[in-house]
């Protein structure tokens, strides 16, 4: 099929085309993707695919975005872990003064690794954090507590008191606030397990007050994530304005609101003519946001803590892979690529869309087709992208599936005895490993077999 060739989905600054060769004169036609300035072809040639690559400058320029959105206020931006747990991203995040969100104790651990002294800025949520956990995180004495049910408030008030240690907490409140999103990651109704209905976290305040081992410290709320209607977030705020106003009222020291994360990114972007334009319009995205988040909240001076996760991360990953086959069925054209659902799982489980970018292109050829980019698992539902036209591919062509950094390496798994991929971490013309490829002894190493 002949076609006028659209243009290659790219997110500058950090993944854009540049002419293939430095060397050839300006009139070639033939393009390649980098990483800053860090050609894709020669990174997945050191480190195979499929292969994880992140862009630094696009990390740092979108904590930044955040910082500058929120100047007015007092606030701490508190990355969220699960969106992406590399190690050496929490440093880099770290080291800007980032804080951390945390679900786990394993996230946690991870933190103190990256950067001990980060502990003072970690927020810790999640509906089931046990016992052992909140001793970890009373040990390093984290910043707050997102408490989500009345046994999880008791349960840590005997923790902290055993250690003999003040536990700050907030309620992470449900305010029944419906999010545009996929029903997955949508959070704030109360058919979900999230959070404690506005009207009784009240009577559970009054107890946490009571309770010598435990501080009151603030209201928590994350509604969902992928939002993209910022409105959304005005709503959820003025529950927590008028819930702050009367648990102050009541004698709470309510110091901080942790508003949560959820601002969504643009995976499917629409077609631009002009460069570079993707970063000005993420800083008037979180802007925006920002004024959502602020607005309800101006005039009672709380410190705010944000826990964005996707909206640093995923545009700033992508997971390049090679095609393995071209097959016909019928009439159906599948382009089979080395990386499957086990490195990228979001469009197997919540049908996410992620645009495919070929690598390298001939901005002279013309040639698309409509194909379905599978991977190697064995289900159906092993796909990265269905019925997607694409510039027609050859075997052994480099793909790159952008907007991958959030949930992507986070949510891999060993399924089909796959290795996990391989991470490198990009700043200008250098790259780091930042993570090797799993190894077959790395996958057995937790089994033992019968003799
Ligand atoms: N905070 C909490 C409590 C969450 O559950 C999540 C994700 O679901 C986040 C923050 C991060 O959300 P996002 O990656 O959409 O910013």
């Amino acid at each position: 099929m002949i076609r006028p060739v659209r243009t290659q989905p790219e997110r500058p600054p950090a993944f854009s085309y540049h002419p293939a060769s430095t060397s050839g004169s300006n009139k070639s036609s033939k393009y390649a993707m980098y990483c800053e300035q860090s050609l894709l072809t020669r990174l997945a040639k050191r480190y195979g695919t499929p292969l994880y690559v992140y862009s630094a400058a696009m990390l740092r320029q979108r904590a930044t975005a955040f910082d500058r959105a929120f100047r007015a206020v007092p606030h701490t931006l508190c990355y969220s872990v699960k969106a992406n747990s590399n190690l050496s991203i929490l440093r880099l995040l770290s080291r800007m003064g980032c804080g951390f969100d945390v679900v786990s104790g394993g996230e946690l651990e991870r933190v103190l690794i990256a950067n001990r002294s980060a502990a003072g800025r970690v927020v810790f949520s999640g509906v089931g954090k046990s016992r052992e956990e909140m001793q970890a995180a009373l040990k390093a004495g984290i910043l707050l507590f997102n408490v989500e049910s009345e046994s999880e408030l008791m349960t840590l008030a005997e923790c902290a008191a055993k250690l003999k240690k003040i536990a700050p907490v907030a309620l992470r409140v449900n305010p029944d606030v419906p999010a545009e999103t996929h029903p997955y990651i949508s959070t704030g109704l109360h058919q979900h397990k999230f959070g404690i209905p506005v009207p009784q976290s009240r009577s559970l305040y009054r107890a946490a007050n009571q309770a010598k081992s435990l501080q009151v410290a603030g209201v928590s709320v994350h509604i969902g994530s992928q939002i993209t209607d910022v409105t959304t977030f005005a709503e959820a705020m003025e529950l927590v304005a008028a819930l702050v106003t009367d648990l102050r009222r009541d004698g709470h020291a309510i110091r901080y609101v942790d508003a949560g994360g959820g601002l969504g990114i643009t995976y499917q972007e629409k077609r631009q003519s002009a460069k570079h334009k993707a970063e000005p319009e993420f800083a008037q995205k979180v802007a925006a946001y920002a004024n959502s988040v602020i607005g309800p909240l101006r005039h009672l001076k709380v410190h705010l803590l944000l826990e964005p996760g996707r909206s640093i991360a995923g545009p700033a990953g992508v997971l390049l892979t090679r095609v393995l086959y071209r097959k016909t069925n019928g009439r159906k054209k599948f382009v089979v690529v080395d990386a499957a659902m086990t490195d990228l799982l979001r469009p197997s489980l919540y049908d996410a869309y992620h645009e495919i970018a070929v690598v390298e292109i001939d901005r002279r050829s013309r040639e698309t087709e409509t194909v379905d980019v599978v991977g190697p698992v064995c289900e159906s539902g092993d796909f990265l992208a269905r019925a997607r036209e694409l510039p027609t591919t050859r075997e052994g062509d480099l793909l790159a599936v952008l907007d991958a950094g959030a949930y992507g390496m986070a949510l891999a798994s060993n399924y089909n005895t796959r290795p996990r991929p391989a991470e490198v971490l990009v700043e200008g013309e250098s790259a780091r490993l930042v993570r090797r490829r799993e190894t077959m002894p790395d996958m057995l190493a937790t089994e033992s077999s019968l003799r």
